[in-house]
């Protein structure tokens, strides 16, 4: 997806000019000469990201940025401010009005790109938790809370004394800095966890910093951390190796504190959206696969598992069993004790279910009162047996479904079928362990019965 950058620039020059690096980089570029048409452009929601000159006449650039992050429409939308050199303190301003990062004019391409590229990812990620948080508000998320505002935990790696001091005191106020001169450390550290970004100076004396960014890019453990890198002038050559490698951001020597305080922000902002989203996802899986009731795999899940357990099982020439279990009578539990007994019984027929069988068996919940189990490496005899021992398991003992009720005595029946040779199939299986079922339940329920072979 591209990214559509808003220029707002009250002078056309600058104007083109900066639509023509965007372009070149297949951003899509949208202009505004003035604050009031910039703000109308955000609101409809034609932008991603906005770049803004803070010299503009009737409105300048700070109170354009000021009613953006106060419009609940424009809040998340990335600013990066426009400033001169010689004003410092726009810089400090800019903060103040909300502003995600700076550009200084005359504007460096490098410099440009990087910080579009860095707020139109935040950007992204900000939309994508937006969606989903008004798709499924019972996951309780929301597209920005107090928790991404919270303090930072940064790993700082730098072996200059003055430089590592000039930085924790720029950031102390608002995060917890934690230094470490020596890269193989810091590379420890990193992979223990607990860190929201690292900082990692280039100019390392006997080290090599952009070997540590490598390292951490590649460690499964530190792979998400954002990475800010600090380069001195006339660097480009190793901050392009950097960028390369994946490092999210840079900045440049002499530091400017508001400078390394809205990218490191925007940074720790991105990994916590990131974190949260990533949550996300392995919830939206975990829900898609599991049965609510009795956290049981579902349906679907067993279906497209089977596949591969048959397909393996034909590959390898090994036995592969199913079980398939009925609880017997279970209309008659439910109309007597009410629909909570039932759910109870069956949330307790899964635990023991699951006890019963092992780690590598995958037992579902196949419909209401249905059960299935698979056993690879399993013979239909052996099966049998286990089937056996489920079957003792739950008429063995009745089940309690609540304080003050008399426990129910539960039984079900069990259908045992197995893999017969290379040109059977997952649903001729299904269907002869079904058939043994119902044999089953024909011959008085509460017993096994093993297909016909
Ligand atoms: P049989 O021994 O022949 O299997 O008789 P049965 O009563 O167990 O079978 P039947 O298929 O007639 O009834 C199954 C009942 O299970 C009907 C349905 O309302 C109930 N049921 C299905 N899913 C749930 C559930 O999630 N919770 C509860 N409490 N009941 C359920
Ligand atoms: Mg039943
Ligand atoms: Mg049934």
């Amino acid at each position: 997806m591209t990214a559509r950058v808003l220029v707002v620039d009250d002078v056309p020059a600058n104007v083109k000019l900066l639509e023509a690096r965007l372009s070149a980089e297949y951003f899509e570029v949208v202009t505004a000469a003035d604050g009031q048409r910039a703000l109308d452009i955000a609101e409809r929601g034609q932008c991603d990201i906005v770049l803004l000159d803070v010299m503009m006449p009737h409105m300048d650039g700070f109170e354009v940025c000021r009613r953006l992050k106060a419009n609940p429409k424009t809040a998340q939308l990335p600013v990066i401010m426009i400033t001169a050199l010689d004003t410092p303190a726009d810089r400090v301003a800019g903060l103040e009005a909300g502003a995600d990062d700076f550009l200084t004019k005359p504007v460096n391409d490098l410099a440009l790109i990087t910080r579009v590229r860095s707020l139109s990812r935040l950007k992204m990620l900000t939309d994508e938790l937006g969606a989903r948080a008004a798709t499924s508000t019972q996951m309780g998320l929301e597209a920005e809370d107090a928790s991404f505002r919270r303090p930072g935990t940064i790993l700082l790696v730098d072996d200059r004394a003055s430089s590592r001091e000039r930085i924790v005191a720029g950031l102390q106020r608002d995060h917890h800095v934690s230094v470490e001169a020596d890269p193989q450390e810091a590379l420890f550290k990193a992979a223990e966890g607990g860190f929201d970004m690292a900082i990692v100076s280039l100019e390392l004396t006997g080290h090599d910093g952009l070997r540590l960014c490598s390292q951490l890019r590649s460690l499964d453990r530190t792979r998400m951390l954002p990475i800010l890198v600090l380069v001195g002038p006339g660097e480009e050559a190793r901050l392009m190796r950097a960028l390369d490698l994946g490092v999210n951001d840079y900045l440049q020597r002499p530091i400017d504190k508001n400078e390394m305080l809205a990218r490191v922000r925007t940074q720790i902002r991105r990994k916590r959206f990131s974190d949260r989203l990533r949550d996300s996802v392995q919830q939206t899986i975990e829900m898609a696969i599991t049965d609510g009731l009795t956290g049981l795999h579902n349906r679907r899940y067993f279906e497209r598992h089977l596949d591969t357990l048959v397909e393996q099982a034909a590959d390898r020439g090994r036995p592969l069993s199913l079980l398939i279990l009925d609880v017997d009578h279970f209309k008659a539990i439910n109309d007597t004790l009410g629909h909570g007994a039932g759910d109870e019984v069956l949330t307790e027929f899964s635990r023991r279910l699951r006890g019963a069988v092992r780690g590598i068996d995958l037992a579902c919940r196949y419909g209401g009162e249905e059960f299935v189990v698979a056993m690879p490496d399993t013979d239909p005899a052996l099966a049998y047996l286990v089937g056996e021992r489920l079957r003792l398991k739950i008429a063995g003992e009745p089940f309690a479904v609540g304080a003050g009720v008399e426990p129910v005595k539960v039984t079900v029946s069990i259908g045992v079928a197995a893999l017969a040779g290379p040109e059977d199939t997952p649903k001729a299986l299904i269907e002869r362990a079904d058939a043994a079922l119902y044999q089953a339940k024909r011959a008085g329920r509460n017993r096994v019965a093993a297909a016909a072979a």
